[in-house]
């Protein structure tokens, strides 16, 4: 433009030209400059502005680079979303720690275990907030190598709650702390001890009596009468014969819990059910008890005849064992105007503290181990009654009162109740 004013007309006026042109241009970068520091200043996705020339340029370069960076952000924050969530829905506690102990992250669960709060104890060295001096010396440790053996911690804070803690190395000197809660597991393997215990206990009794009386006559040679080998032989039987009932017991209690339904799902026939059940309660009680059966409405069950029956005669047995001699036995079937059905055994025998009443179902719990072993019982006859009943959803009432009877009952829902013509 300023050659061709040169051309046209002098040199002056050309110059004037050519500093009106760069004065043009200048002001032109100068606005553009300000723009883009302008623009700088807003926060981020605040969109480039437009321009002419190589600053259209510029800034279509802008704004392609902070779209991209935008949209990287966005996926980031998506996919630490995503991570929280992952790491919230956890059942387990998981707490992140800093090089420095100090807490950077916790979910949920692990904020319930300790008693933590997930917002404002951010920051904060995990050891000023957990003082229990077990989870402190654990946290103290060295874990070079990241394979410490997990902590188990009995919370002083929620009573009956164990823990199992584990650091996890990770990343560049961070950590992760893992709670689970064992509380459950802990529980059952304490019941399996038990159980184990109980039922070797159980079996030493009656076999130290048989080696006792073996040893006896092995070791009497010729000098007792046929009488006295008689009387030991048959003392032996009675042993040997109360270790077959607890093993028949266990068996049956074994292969109930292995199913949660009825080994069938037959109609069974509720009065014929009790007439056998009155039989056999009569023979066991020999004549020692007025024994008596109201068996209501006719009605079928639905469910397995061998384990209902199994179920009743144990109840009825039990009365048999706790009323002492002369007392009464009474056994009651009865359908509900509400199609639910009821089976009760009361007796007016010795009776139960109420502070038994609660533990009567567990394996082996007895309110008097020598009557229970005077009359044969194994500990566990309840038991099986309980997971009978409750394979057959009906469920067991127990009231009793100390040296005047005890009634048990056991409640059927109507699903499992049709009357007979
Ligand atoms: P056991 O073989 O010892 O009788 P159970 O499981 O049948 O075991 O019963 C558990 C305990 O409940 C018994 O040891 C006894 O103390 C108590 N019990 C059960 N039935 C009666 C009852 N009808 N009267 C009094 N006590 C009973």
């Amino acid at each position: 433009m300023a050659a061709l004013c040169w051309a046209v007309f002098d040199l002056d006026t050309a110059a004037a030209v050519l500093c009106v042109l760069l004065l043009g241009l200048l002001l032109h970068h100068l606005r553009n400059m300000a723009r883009m520091a302008a623009w700088a200043r807003q926060p981020l996705g605040t969109p480039v502005p437009g321009s002419i020339g190589v600053w259209d340029y510029i800034f279509a370069c802008l704004s392609r680079r902070t779209r991209d960076a935008q949209e990287r952000r966005e996926l980031l924050a998506r996919n630490l979303a995503r991570f929280r969530e992952a790491n919230q829905a956890m059942p387990d506690g998981v707490i992140y720690l800093s090089q420095h102990h100090t807490i950077e992250w916790m979910n949920a669960a692990a904020a319930g275990y300790f008693g933590l709060n997930a917002e404002t104890d951010l920051g904060r060295a995990i050891t000023t907030l957990i003082r229990e001096p077990d989870f402190v010396r654990y946290m103290q440790a060295d874990d070079d190598a990241g394979q410490m053996e997990p902590l188990i911690l009995h919370s002083q804070r929620q009573d009956g709650l164990s823990l199992a803690i584990q650091r996890i190395p990770f990343g560049e000197n961070l950590e992760m702390v893992l709670a689970r809660d064992i509380t459950q597991l802990e529980r059952l393997d304490m019941m399996r001890r038990d159980f184990v215990a109980n039922v070797s206990h159980e079996l030493k009794t009656p076999l130290t009596v048989v080696n006792g009386f073996v040893e006896t006559l092995l070791d009497g040679g010729d000098e007792f009468s046929l009488d006295d080998r008689q009387r030991y032989l048959s003392l032996a039987l009675d042993q040997s014969t109360r270790m077959q009932h607890l093993i028949e017991d266990l068996l049956t209690l074994s292969s109930l819990q292995a199913g949660s339904e009825p080994a069938e799902e037959d109609p069974v026939d509720v009065q014929a059910l009790l007439g056998s059940v009155l039989h056999e309660t009569r023979v066991l009680s020999g004549g020692r008890h007025q024994i008596s059966l109201d068996a209501g409405t006719p009605a079928s069950l639905l469910g397995s005849q061998k384990e209902l029956h199994s179920a009743f005669s144990n109840l009825a047995s039990n009365a048999v064992r706790y009323t002492p001699d002369g007392g009464s036995i009474h056994l009651r079937w009865g359908v509900k105007a509400d199609g639910s059905a009821e089976f009760a055994v009361e007796d007016s025998g010795i009776g139960i503290g109420a502070e038994h009443i609660g533990r009567l179902t567990e394996r082996f719990y007895r309110v008097d181990r020598g009557r229970s072993r005077e009359t044969g019982g194994t500990g566990l006859g309840l038991a099986i009654v309980k997971h009978i009943l409750t394979r057959h959803q009906a469920q067991l009432d127990i009231r009793s009162e100390p040296g005047k009877g005890s009634c048990f009952t056991a409640r059927f829902s109507p699903k499992r109740v049709h009357p007979r013509a």
